[in-house]
């Protein structure tokens, strides 16, 4: 008889395994989809930020000084928006609260350089992800993980009305002639993670 594949996971969405910014060990990010609510969380160094901790905003002053009528132009990374600034005229040293404008910036650890596949927040590389014969290849978790290795494993594929994962899987991870190479990665990446 056939292994049939049938999903049995469905909490891989919600957490996802990252790479701890501080220590390089696996990490957890909560939340991913809303940065008001995520959490980044590392029991092995103690790192924890939410998504508010990575948001600063750039306070912007234009003006020509009231009094000499120099220029003034200031830019400075706050983490809250004050209604007034203080700014001082570099000419007649004169200081003035000023209402800036204000530029919204995440500023996360994301390297996108680096070509990897990060979370949406923190931009944190995930902890499972590799080359799989020249296509990125990654997990959120080790629940998709497992989820993934069911589904190639198994040899008949029915997927049950509820089932939309791997419908989204890239084509690479379907293809019968990489499912050893992609069996073996994620055998990898579980013994990377107990
Ligand atoms: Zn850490
Ligand atoms: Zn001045």
């Amino acid at each position: 008889m056939k292994q049939r594949y049938q999903q049995q996971y469905s909490a891989y969405y919600s957490d996802c395994l990252v790479v701890c910014p501080e220590c390089g060990k696996d990490a957890v990010v909560k939340n991913e989809n809303n940065y008001k609510e995520a959490l980044l969380e590392c029991k092995h160094c103690n790192l924890r930020k939410t998504g508010y901790d990575m948001v600063a905003y750039k306070a912007i002053v234009k003006i020509n000084c009231p009094v000499c009528a120099h220029p003034i132009r200031v830019e400075r990374w706050v983490k809250e928006k004050l209604p007034n600034i203080s700014v001082q005229c570099g000419e007649c040293d004169a200081d003035f609260n000023i209402k800036p404008k204000y530029e919204k910036y995440f500023n996360n650890y994301s390297r996108k350089e680096q070509g990897l596949k990060q979370d949406e927040v923190f931009g944190c590389p995930l902890y499972f992800q590799d080359d799989c014969k020249g296509n990125l290849f990654w997990a959120k978790n080790r629940e998709h993980l497992l989820e993934m290795e069911a589904y190639v494993s198994a040899e008949l594929r029915t997927l049950p009305y509820r089932m939309r994962m791997v419908e989204r899987l890239p084509t690479f991870i379907k293809e019968a002639k990489n499912r050893e190479a992609v069996l073996k990665i994620l055998q990898k990446w579980k013994n990377s993670y107990k």
